[in-house]
Protein backbone atom coordinates (compact mmCIF):
# COMPACT_ATOMS: atom_id res chain seq x y z
CA UNK A 1 0.00 0.00 0.00
CA UNK A 2 1.25 3.49 -0.60
CA UNK A 3 0.38 6.39 1.29
CA UNK A 4 -0.63 9.19 -1.61
CA UNK A 5 -1.31 12.81 -1.35
CA UNK A 6 -2.56 13.40 -4.98
CA UNK A 7 -2.44 12.28 -8.30
CA UNK A 8 -2.87 14.75 -11.10
CA UNK A 9 -1.97 15.19 -14.83
CA UNK A 10 -0.17 18.34 -15.92
CA UNK A 11 2.82 19.60 -17.91
CA UNK A 12 6.48 18.46 -16.20
CA UNK A 13 7.82 22.21 -15.60
CA UNK A 14 11.36 21.30 -14.28
CA UNK A 15 14.47 19.09 -15.55
CA UNK A 16 15.01 17.34 -17.93
CA UNK A 17 11.56 16.04 -19.03
CA UNK A 18 10.12 19.66 -19.03
CA UNK A 19 7.51 20.61 -21.25
CA UNK A 20 6.35 16.72 -20.95
CA UNK A 21 2.82 15.76 -20.35
CA UNK A 22 2.85 14.18 -17.24
CA UNK A 23 1.57 12.16 -14.35
CA UNK A 24 2.16 13.19 -10.86
CA UNK A 25 1.70 10.82 -8.06
CA UNK A 26 2.70 12.31 -4.76
CA UNK A 27 3.41 10.15 -2.20
CA UNK A 28 2.30 11.55 1.63
CA UNK A 29 6.05 11.67 3.54
CA UNK A 30 9.13 13.33 4.05
CA UNK A 31 11.68 13.81 7.13
CA UNK A 32 14.37 16.02 4.73
CA UNK A 33 12.95 19.31 6.38
CA UNK A 34 13.90 21.39 3.28
CA UNK A 35 12.87 25.13 4.78
CA UNK A 36 12.04 26.41 1.70
CA UNK A 37 9.84 23.41 0.98
CA UNK A 38 6.66 23.78 -1.83
CA UNK A 39 5.04 21.49 -0.57
CA UNK A 40 5.01 20.85 3.21
CA UNK A 41 1.80 19.57 3.28
CA UNK A 42 3.63 16.60 2.17
CA UNK A 43 5.55 16.18 5.39
CA UNK A 44 3.52 14.14 7.75
CA UNK A 45 1.33 10.70 7.59
CA UNK A 46 -0.71 12.14 10.40
CA UNK A 47 -3.79 9.56 11.26
CA UNK A 48 -6.37 12.49 11.62
CA UNK A 49 -5.97 13.38 7.42
CA UNK A 50 -6.70 10.21 6.22
CA UNK A 51 -9.11 10.07 4.24
CA UNK A 52 -10.38 7.33 1.27
CA UNK A 53 -8.50 6.87 -1.57
CA UNK A 54 -11.53 7.26 -3.75
CA UNK A 55 -12.19 10.64 -1.90
CA UNK A 56 -8.96 11.98 -2.48
CA UNK A 57 -8.73 11.26 -5.74
CA UNK A 58 -12.44 12.76 -6.78
CA UNK A 59 -12.20 16.14 -4.89
CA UNK A 60 -11.37 18.74 -3.97
CA UNK A 61 -9.70 17.53 -0.76
CA UNK A 62 -7.78 19.91 1.86
CA UNK A 63 -3.71 19.88 0.88
CA UNK A 64 -2.43 17.73 4.10
CA UNK A 65 -4.90 14.90 3.51
CA UNK A 66 -3.88 11.89 1.99
CA UNK A 67 -5.24 8.41 1.17
CA UNK A 68 -4.01 4.64 0.60
CA UNK A 69 -4.11 2.58 -2.40
CA UNK A 70 -2.92 -0.35 -3.81
CA UNK A 71 -0.41 -1.09 -6.49
CA UNK A 72 -4.26 -1.98 -9.06
CA UNK A 73 -6.63 0.83 -7.41
CA UNK A 74 -3.24 2.89 -8.74
CA UNK A 75 -2.84 1.06 -12.00
CA UNK A 76 -6.89 1.33 -12.39
CA UNK A 77 -7.31 5.05 -11.94
CA UNK A 78 -4.60 6.05 -14.08
CA UNK A 79 -5.84 4.11 -16.98
CA UNK A 80 -9.41 5.59 -16.23
CA UNK A 81 -8.58 9.01 -15.95
CA UNK A 82 -5.54 10.38 -17.93
CA UNK A 83 -4.04 10.61 -21.23
CA UNK A 84 0.12 10.46 -20.53
CA UNK A 85 1.97 8.00 -20.35
CA UNK A 86 4.95 9.95 -18.69
CA UNK A 87 4.55 9.14 -14.78
CA UNK A 88 6.93 11.47 -12.43
CA UNK A 89 7.26 9.71 -8.86
CA UNK A 90 7.54 11.99 -5.95
CA UNK A 91 6.59 13.39 -2.93
CA UNK A 92 7.35 14.22 -0.07
CA UNK A 93 10.01 11.62 -0.47
CA UNK A 94 8.82 8.82 -2.69
CA UNK A 95 12.13 7.35 -2.01
CA UNK A 96 11.08 6.38 1.50
CA UNK A 97 8.99 3.76 -0.48
CA UNK A 98 10.01 0.31 -2.09
CA UNK A 99 9.19 1.60 -5.72
CA UNK A 100 9.83 -1.46 -7.41
CA UNK A 101 7.02 -3.21 -7.79
CA UNK A 102 5.31 -0.11 -8.74
CA UNK A 103 7.25 1.19 -11.32
CA UNK A 104 7.85 -2.32 -13.08
CA UNK A 105 3.83 -2.71 -13.10
CA UNK A 106 3.29 0.58 -14.62
CA UNK A 107 6.56 -0.13 -17.29
CA UNK A 108 4.66 -3.13 -18.19
CA UNK A 109 1.13 -1.01 -19.13
CA UNK A 110 3.87 1.04 -21.10
CA UNK A 111 3.93 3.99 -19.14
CA UNK A 112 7.60 5.30 -18.48
CA UNK A 113 8.41 6.14 -14.83
CA UNK A 114 10.69 9.24 -13.71
CA UNK A 115 11.17 9.29 -9.60
CA UNK A 116 12.16 12.55 -8.16
CA UNK A 117 14.18 12.27 -4.45
CA UNK A 118 15.97 14.13 -2.62
CA UNK A 119 18.81 11.57 -2.67
CA UNK A 120 18.52 10.81 1.52
CA UNK A 121 17.53 7.01 0.79
CA UNK A 122 18.23 4.39 -1.51
CA UNK A 123 16.57 4.26 -4.51
CA UNK A 124 14.23 1.17 -4.99
CA UNK A 125 12.82 1.16 -8.27
CA UNK A 126 12.71 -0.67 -11.63
CA UNK A 127 16.30 -0.32 -13.39
CA UNK A 128 14.52 1.44 -16.17
CA UNK A 129 13.10 4.21 -14.21
CA UNK A 130 14.57 7.67 -14.51
CA UNK A 131 16.01 9.44 -11.49
CA UNK A 132 16.01 12.84 -10.86
CA UNK A 133 18.38 13.86 -7.75
CA UNK A 134 17.77 16.94 -6.45
CA UNK A 135 20.17 16.75 -3.30
CA UNK A 136 19.29 18.12 -0.24
CA UNK A 137 22.55 19.00 1.73
CA UNK A 138 22.22 20.40 5.76
CA UNK A 139 18.52 20.43 5.89
CA UNK A 140 16.47 20.15 9.41
CA UNK A 141 16.28 16.86 9.60
CA UNK A 142 19.65 16.04 9.33
CA UNK A 143 20.02 13.72 6.43
CA UNK A 144 23.22 12.78 4.76
CA UNK A 145 22.94 12.18 0.69
CA UNK A 146 22.70 8.34 0.44
CA UNK A 147 25.66 6.80 -1.95
CA UNK A 148 23.86 4.20 -3.75
CA UNK A 149 20.82 7.12 -4.20
CA UNK A 150 23.82 9.27 -5.92
CA UNK A 151 25.28 6.46 -8.24
CA UNK A 152 21.58 6.08 -9.65
CA UNK A 153 20.98 9.20 -10.35
CA UNK A 154 19.98 9.76 -13.98
CA UNK A 155 19.73 13.73 -13.45
CA UNK A 156 20.78 15.79 -10.79
CA UNK A 157 18.84 18.89 -10.47
CA UNK A 158 20.32 20.99 -7.66
CA UNK A 159 18.40 23.53 -6.15
CA UNK A 160 20.46 26.70 -5.77
CA UNK A 161 20.40 29.80 -3.56
CA UNK A 162 24.10 30.78 -3.56
CA UNK A 163 27.48 29.67 -4.22
CA UNK A 164 28.07 27.55 -1.55
CA UNK A 165 25.08 25.42 -3.08
CA UNK A 166 27.42 25.49 -6.64
CA UNK A 167 30.44 24.55 -4.47
CA UNK A 168 27.74 21.33 -3.11
CA UNK A 169 27.54 20.39 -6.74
CA UNK A 170 31.23 20.24 -7.44
CA UNK A 171 31.72 18.47 -4.60
CA UNK A 172 29.37 15.69 -5.47
CA UNK A 173 30.66 15.61 -9.03
CA UNK A 174 34.26 15.44 -7.71
CA UNK A 175 33.14 12.41 -5.96
CA UNK A 176 33.90 8.69 -7.48
CA UNK A 177 29.72 8.37 -6.51
CA UNK A 178 28.09 8.85 -9.66
CA UNK A 179 28.18 5.60 -11.95
CA UNK A 180 26.79 7.14 -14.73
CA UNK A 181 27.86 10.71 -16.10
CA UNK A 182 24.28 12.81 -14.99
CA UNK A 183 22.37 15.15 -16.67
CA UNK A 184 23.16 18.41 -15.02
CA UNK A 185 20.31 21.30 -14.27
CA UNK A 186 20.79 24.15 -11.56
CA UNK A 187 16.92 25.21 -10.17
CA UNK A 188 17.09 28.45 -8.87
CA UNK A 189 15.43 28.52 -5.30
CA UNK A 190 11.91 30.29 -5.35
CA UNK A 191 12.52 32.00 -8.57
CA UNK A 192 14.64 34.59 -6.37
CA UNK A 193 16.54 37.08 -9.19
CA UNK A 194 20.00 36.72 -7.16
CA UNK A 195 19.71 33.18 -7.49
CA UNK A 196 18.51 32.97 -11.36
CA UNK A 197 21.02 34.48 -12.19
CA UNK A 198 23.84 32.99 -10.62
CA UNK A 199 22.17 29.72 -11.99
CA UNK A 200 22.76 31.57 -15.91
CA UNK A 201 25.97 32.55 -15.11
CA UNK A 202 27.74 29.04 -13.63
CA UNK A 203 25.38 27.11 -16.75
CA UNK A 204 27.45 29.13 -19.35
CA UNK A 205 30.82 28.86 -17.66
CA UNK A 206 30.18 25.01 -16.74
CA UNK A 207 27.92 24.13 -19.73
CA UNK A 208 25.07 22.65 -17.26
CA UNK A 209 21.32 23.54 -17.96
CA UNK A 210 18.77 25.79 -16.18
CA UNK A 211 15.47 24.80 -14.39
CA UNK A 212 13.25 27.62 -14.21
CA UNK A 213 10.25 25.59 -13.04
CA UNK A 214 8.47 26.69 -15.98
CA UNK A 215 4.73 25.64 -14.08
CA UNK A 216 5.52 28.65 -11.82
CA UNK A 217 5.68 31.02 -14.64
CA UNK A 218 2.63 29.98 -16.44
CA UNK A 219 0.42 29.52 -12.96
CA UNK A 220 -0.50 25.63 -13.77
CA UNK A 221 0.29 22.91 -10.53
S1 LIG B 1 12.84 16.79 0.16
FE1 LIG B 1 11.27 17.70 -1.14
S2 LIG B 1 9.32 17.34 -0.04
FE2 LIG B 1 10.97 16.94 1.41
S3 LIG B 1 11.22 18.88 2.51
FE3 LIG B 1 12.69 18.91 0.81
S4 LIG B 1 11.63 19.91 -0.91
FE4 LIG B 1 10.06 19.31 0.62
Amino acid sequence: MYNINEIFETIQGEGHFTGKPSIFIRLQGCPVGCSWCDTKHSWFVNEENRIPFKELVNENSILNSWGQASESEILNFLAKKFNARHIVITGGEPCIYDLTSLTESLESQGYFCQIETSGTFEVKASSKSWVTLSPKINMKGKLKLNHKALSRANEIKHPIGTHKDIANLKNILASNLLKQQPKIYLQPISQKERATKLCVQECIKNNWNLSIQVHKYINID
